[in-house]
Order: structure tokens, then C-alpha cells, then sequence
């Protein structure tokens, strides 16, 4: 269900943070997560479904108020249904919205309509960031070995060869240490952990300071974004959950900083340069932020990874910050799980770096360049830019291009955990699994993520299961007992399920009788003919073990 329209005071009401939990922390521990924002919420409640002992430190008493992401991508909403909270979610997700630039000159340089991408959601899903951690923290408290403790900052850290020893300090009480095997600094954009690690943040602040402004009860419930690309004041209007939307002013630089977040000071911002002459302002929430891009000049010292802001931050154009950290924790807890448990070795860990370096980086530059389109304060600049833009836009295959949201990067992983040798055009190796729709043999509706369950697959395409079952006894599929799954194009005997062609299946096609190795975060590791299987089986156990320090 989408989120309803909601007053002003009931949206207030929603979005009031509530005290975080106060557990105590066993002095030993397998990860420790420093700070509760969506990267090490989310980084929680991976590690809690995979079954590791977890300690979730946050320095607030409270969970965040600050209107900061509003934007949930599709890969995201994919993560939270693996993740089991699409409950809790619902009632809190706008319908799935596009986003449109438009010309001073009144015409729209891009359009992006809401659609349900391969990953099963909506391209964009608009969530309030406060009613968001509530609900991740929700779902992290489901595990009983996710220790969370909130009002404790975490003031040092050492670590040696067999593990990390952290010491929190309260406002009130005894600094506490605990003893850990690895630490997820998801600690924000000022992280002490990378700090104290002596990292680099690499990059640059960027002279585009915003007002930022949460409105309920707006009007205009149009399924987009509207940029409205204007010299004068460029400005983004963000459809918002809960019948609000949110405004981006552009900050110019004779803005009196101190007064232009007043009541009065909005009013005249809305009245100027706004569609919204005129409306009735029902404020929610009015913060002044700076911007910046930049990246960690490395993710991992040993034992201990950087994820989200800790990491990388990038200016909110593209809406992809807090998407970006989600995409961090579904690339290493896996990881970290596994060689808790023994099925693969420590020197994974640094495919880490090697798999989401890039894309972090495609990312970042993404959301810089739309900042520098959208942003044009010089006129001519901006006239030309709106001239290029129409005469682009007279071809349909452009016009189609921004629509489908090619222009954003997509996260295709060259080198790493997998075996990119396939032989097959447009190889889906290094990239997810399209959350492929499936019907059982009495009929239910199923879906390919259900049945991973976060497991290794080794998934036959048009193959039956038996084509299957003699693989694994060969490694590494003795040590990783991956799931078995056999689609076929219409069921029959001998197959556990028959592929669902409600949506596209050019890939299932082109894939029949090959086998595809699935990794527990969906992306595919590997694919061979049935003939060829064994030895990219091979192959595959090769990097995983034996090269997997890469
Ligand atoms: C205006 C705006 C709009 C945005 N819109 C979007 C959007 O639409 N989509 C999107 O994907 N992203 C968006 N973002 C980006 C997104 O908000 C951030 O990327 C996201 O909040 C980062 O999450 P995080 O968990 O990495 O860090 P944070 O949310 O900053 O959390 C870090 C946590 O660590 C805690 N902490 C810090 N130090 C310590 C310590 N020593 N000990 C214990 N705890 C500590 C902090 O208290 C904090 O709770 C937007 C950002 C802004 C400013």
C-alpha cells in the first residue's frame, strides 16, 4: 500500500524520532557497526539475517530527525522485501515517481517517468528518512544477536591480527570495550573511524549550498520531481511520502544564511520561484546543508570497512547517497558472514573494495554532473543547455534513453568474486539477477529471491533439477551448499518451477541450458552450458580460494 495523505500534524506525529535501545553489549562480538544511520541499519539487519552476532553502536540517544534522503531506488526496495520488511514498509513509500527537468523557457529538458524496473519496484519510491531508520531499526531488533546500543560514542579503536578492540564512552558511566573481529565504521560523512585510520577523504566541497524545506498536505501530487532548471534560483521539488513534497533552493551568494530559513523568507522563495504561488505552507521540517563529493581513498584497513557517508558523499542531485551505502552492505555482509563461518577465506574481504570501488566513483560524478545541468546560474550557459537539450530530444531513442534512466550507472562488477569468461553476449555475469517472477508446480506465484533466501544458487535455466544435483558434490559447492533451482520455459517433470513471462524474458531465453552460479547478494558469479559447467565450476573455486586476496 502507498503511503496516505496525511495532515501536517499526523505527518509530525509519524516522524517524531523515538529513543534507540540500550542493550548491553557482550564483550566479545563478531561485527561491530558504528553509527545507526540507513548504511549500518541496513548493514545490521544483513548481518542479523545471516545469523551474525552483531553490536550496533550509535552516538544519539534518538533516532535522526533530519530531513536528509527521500529517494529509495529500485535495488534498495529489492534489498528491503530480501530483507523480509516490505510490511513494515508499507504505508510509508509513495508510489513509484519520475522526475522531470524543465526549461525556464517552459519546456521539459529530460522526463523520467515512474516505472517498475528488472528489480521488481519503482525506479524512485519516495520514503522520509526519519520514519525510514525507525523502521530499519525496527527490523534490526527482529534478531536477537543484533545487540543495539544507542547514547554511546565510540572514542577509540585498535586492532590487531585476530581482531579489533573498541571502547565507547556515555555521557554518564565507565568507558566500555568490546572485542570484535570486524568493525563496519557506517559512521557518517565526519567519521571518527576513518579519521582516527588516518584515510584520506578525497575530493571537494561544492559551492551549491541548498535550503531544504519538508512540506505536507502540497497540492500537486503529479508522480514527479520537478527541477525546474531556472537561473535565477534553480530549485528541485521532490515528491515526498505521505502527500508532502519537499523543496531544493539553491543557495546564491548574497543569501543572508541566518535568515533565509525563516517562515517569511520561505513564503517569499515558494511565491518567486515556485508553481506554488499562493499555497498554504505546512512545514514540516527546514535545514541549510553544504554539499561536497568525495571518496575514501581506501574502504578497508584490515578488519575494519567503510561504508555509506563514511565512505563517499556525493551532492543529493541524483538522489543515490543513502542508495549507494545500502549497495555497500549487500556487497560485504555476505562476504563477512562467510568467513565467519569457514566457507571462504579472510582475503575476500578485499574484493570489497575491488567491487564497489567503481561504481562509488560512476556514482558520485552521476550526481555531480546532473547538479552541474541542473544548477546553470549564467544565462547563456543555460540557454544553450536548453537548446542542446530540444534538439536531442527531437530523436526518440533519446528521449527513450533518459526515460529507461540508462544515463544512471548501473553496478556491473568487472573483477572480483566471479568468473566473467561466460562466452555470451551481454553476459549477465557481474551484474543482479532480474528479480525473475516464477509459478511452483501447484500453481503459486514465487519469486527467484524468495527461493535464494541470501544463499549461493546454482540455477538451471531450462535445465532439469537432476542436470543439476550431480554438480555439487565437485568444491566449492560442497562448502557453500547452495540452493538448487530449475526453471523451465513451461513446466514439467523434473523441474521446480516454470519462469513467468509477465515480464521481459529475453534474458531467460538467451540463458536456456545454461547454468548460473548466483551469489547470496544476487549478482551473478558465473554461467556455463551445462557441458561446459565443471570447469568454470572450477575456475570459480580457483578465484574464490585461492585468489581471492585478488
Ligand atoms: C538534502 C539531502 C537529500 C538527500 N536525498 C537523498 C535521496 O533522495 N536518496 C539517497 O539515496 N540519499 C539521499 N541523501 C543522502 C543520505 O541522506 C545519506 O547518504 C545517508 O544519510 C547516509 O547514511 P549513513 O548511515 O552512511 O550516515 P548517517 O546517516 O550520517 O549516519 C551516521 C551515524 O553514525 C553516528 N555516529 C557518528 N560518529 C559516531 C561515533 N563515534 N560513535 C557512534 N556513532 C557515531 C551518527 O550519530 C549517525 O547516526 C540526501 C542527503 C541530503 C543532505
Amino acid at each position: 500500500m502507498v503511503s496516505p495523505v496525511l495532515t501536517l500534524e499526523e505527518t509530525m506525529t509519524l516522524l517524531t524520532p523515538v529513543a534507540g535501545p540500550r542493550d548491553s553489549l557482550p564483550a566479545e562480538i563478531e561485527v561491530a557497526i558504528i553509527g545507526a544511520g540507513p548504511a549500518g541499519l541496513t548493514a545490521a539487519n544483513l548481518l542479523g539475517q545471516l545469523g551474525v552476532k552483531v553490536a550496533l553502536i550509535e552516538r544519539n540517544a534518538r533516532t535522526s530527525d533530519l530531513p536528509r534522503a527521500i529517494a529509495v531506488d529500485d535495488e534498495y526496495m529489492r534489498l528491503l522485501d530480501r530483507l523480509g520488511l516490505g510490511p513494515e514498509l508499507d504505508g510509508h513509500i509513495s508510489k513509484p515517481f519520475g522526475v522531470h527537468f524543465s526549461s525556464p523557457l517552459g519546456f521539459a529538458l529530460v522526463a523520467v517517468p515512474g516505472f517498475i524496473t528488472p528489480n521488481g519496484f519503482g525506479n524512485r519510491n519516495a520514503v522520509s528518512q526519519p520514519m525510514f531508520e525507525k523502521i530499519l531499526l525496527k527490523g534490526a531488533q527482529r534478531f536477537a544477536h543484533v545487540h543495539s546500543r544507542f547514547g554511546a560514542s565510540v572514542t577509540d579503536i585498535a586492532q590487531d591480527k585476530d581482531g579489533v578492540t573498541i571502547t565507547l564512552a556515555e555521557e554518564a558511566g565507565q568507558p566500555q570495550t568490546i572485542r570484535t573481529r570486524y568493525v563496519l565504521a557506517c559512521d557518517g560523512a565526519r567519521s571518527f573511524v576513518r579519521q582516527h585510520l588516518g584515510i584520506p577523504f578525497e575530493g571537494a566541497s561544492l559551492d551549491q549550498p541548498h535550503l531544504v524545506v519538508d512540506l505536507a498536505e502540497v497540492p500537486d501530487q503529479a508522480g514527479f520531481s520537478r527541477f525546474i532548471c531556472n537561473p535565477r534560483r534553480p530549485l528541485n521539488a521532490v515528491l515526498g511520502p505521505y502527500g508532502g513534497r519537499r523543496l531544493e533552493f539553491m543557495l546564491l551568494p548574497g543569501d543572508n544564511h541566518a535568515t533565509i530559513a525563516s517562515d517569511e523568507s520561505i513564503r517569499a522563495l515558494v511565491d518567486r520561484h515556485t508553481p506554488y504561488k499562493g499555497m498554504p505552507l505546512k512545514i514540516i521540517r527546514r535545514a541549510i546543508y553544504g554539499l561536497a563529493e568525495r571518496l575514501a581513498a581506501r574502504l578497508q584497513d584490515g578488519r575494519i570497512f567503510l561504508l555509506g557517508d563514511a565512505a563517499h558523499i556525493m551532492p543529493p542531485f541524483g538522489a543515490q547517497g543513502m542508495n549507494t551505502g545500502a549497495r555497500d552492505g549487500a556487497n560485504l555482509c555476505w562476504k563477512i558472514a562467510a568467513v565467519l563461518a569457514g566457507r571462504l577465506p579472510s582475503t575476500a574481504l578485499a574484493t570489497y573494495e575491488i567491487e564497489r570501488r567503481e561504481h562509488i566513483r560512476q556514482t558520485i560524478d552521476y550526481s555531480v554532473h546532473i547538479g552541474k545541468l541542473a544548477n546553470i546560474r549564467f544565462w547563456p550557459l543555460a540557454l544553450l543547455r536548453d537548446a542542446f537539450f530540444a534538439l536531442v530530444n527531437l530523436s526518440p531513442a533519446v528521449r527513450r534513453y533518459f526515460a529507461e534512466m540508462r544515463h544512471l550507472p548501473k553496478p556491473v562488477i568487472k573483477d572480483g568474486l566471479l568468473l566473467h569468461d561466460s562466452g555470451i553476449d551481454n553476459s549477465p555475469v557481474g551484474r543482479l539477477l532480474p528479480r525473475w517472477l516464477l509459478r511452483a508446480p501447484d500453481g503459486h506465484p514465487a519469486n527467484i529471491d524468495a527461493e535464494i533466501a541470501m544463499q549461493w544458487a546454482l540455477i538451471g535455466v531450462n535445465l532439469p533439477r537432476d542436470a543439476l544435483e550431480k554438480f555439487t558434490t565437485s568444491v566449492p559447492w560442497m562448502q557453500l551448499s547452495p540452493r538448487l533451482i530449475s526453471i523451465s520455459a513451461s513446466l514439467e517433470y523434473g523441474y521446480d518451477f516454470e519462469f513467468d513471462r509477465s515480464r521481459a524474458s529475453e534474458l531467460f531465453d538467451a540463458l536456456r541450458g545454461h547454468i548460473l552460479i548466483l551469489r547470496p547478494d544476487n549478482v551473478v558469479a558465473g554461467v556455463a552450458l551445462a557441458k561446459d559447467f565443471a570447469a568454470m565450476s572450477d575456475a570459480l573455486a580457483i578465484k574464490l580460494y585461492a585468489q581471492a586476496g585478488l
